[in-house]
């Protein structure tokens, strides 16, 4: 049977007060959901600490972790204003979001500098979730294979077989995020099997164990029919996870 991934990126939202609510809303039905589901808490880097506590007071630990949305690819230093993948272990996360979309476009991160963060994030024993996508235009030029490839080989240079065990994909195509507009459940699948293909020529049959999310814009309504895909293996949820009820929603329809 397969094991789902259902991660929640809350982006710079909430409050302390809030991001505790959140939490334990999703915590106190999270024994509640199918055996083959686990799921990721993804709150600003600030109140990481505050969910971690939430999950570890509702004996919650095994079913749901908690993950950074982005760390420094230096272990320490004359850094400022950043925080490092191992810091993000010492409060007791298991996850961090690399090469997200908004980092690209916002903060600049390139390929070469995001596989870095992966490295780093892999050399404290932490699973990144590594986000690859392509662009309207991109999509419209026909170039959506050719981008991910890129981002593919890029982000995931020098990663071995033995590491890429704790590297997640997620597919999120940048004309889905925060649009309301998901790719249809074709679209998603195509691509998420042209990457099952380029991972089994970097890691062999190790690639049918990867696990390929898909994100942007899939929520309570559109999840079930994304999820039965064959090559899709959870969903990086960004809207749709700052409420619990469509958070669980989305959660609850996997195929068990
Ligand atoms: C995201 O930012 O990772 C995301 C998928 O956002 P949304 O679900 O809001 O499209």
């Amino acid at each position: 049977m397969k094991t789902y991934l259902i991660a929640g990126n809350w982006k710079m939202n909430t409050t302390i007060a809030s991001a505790q609510a959140l939490a334990s809303s999703v915590v106190e039905s999270a024994h509640d959901l199918p055996q083959n589901v686990h799921l990721v808490l993804c709150p600003p880097s600030l109140y990481a600490r505050t969910v971690v506590e939430t999950i570890a007071t509702n004996n919650a630990g095994s079913r749901v972790r908690v993950g950074l949305q982005n760390c420094h690819h230096e272990e320490k230093g004359a850094y400022t204003g950043d925080v490092s993948a191992s810091m993000a272990k010492d409060i007791g996360c298991s996850y961090v979001i690399t090469g997200h979309s908004e980092r690209r476009q916002f903060s600049g991160e390139t390929d070469g500098l995001i596989n870095k963060k992966n490295h780093a994030v892999l050399a404290q024993g932490l699973t990144a979730i590594y986000c690859v996508g392509e662009t309207l235009q991109e999509r419209q030029a026909e170039e959506t294979f050719t981008v991910i490839k890129k981002q593919m080989l890029g982000g995931l240079d020098g990663i071995t077989v033995e590491q890429v065990e704790n590297v997640v994909i997620a597919y999120e195509p940048v004309w889905a995020i925060g649009t309301g507009l998901a790719a249809t459940a074709e679209q998603a699948q195509e691509v998420h099997e042209f990457i099952r293909a380029e991972l089994s020529l970097l890691y062999g049959d190790k690639a049918k164990s990867i696990r390929i999310l898909y994100g942007g814009s899939m929520n309570a309504e559109n999840a079930q029919t994304l999820l039965a895909q064959p090559d899709i293996d959870g969903g990086l949820i960004g809207g749709a996870s700052l409420k619990a009820d469509s958070f669980l929603t989305i959660a609850r329809s996997v195929v068990s």
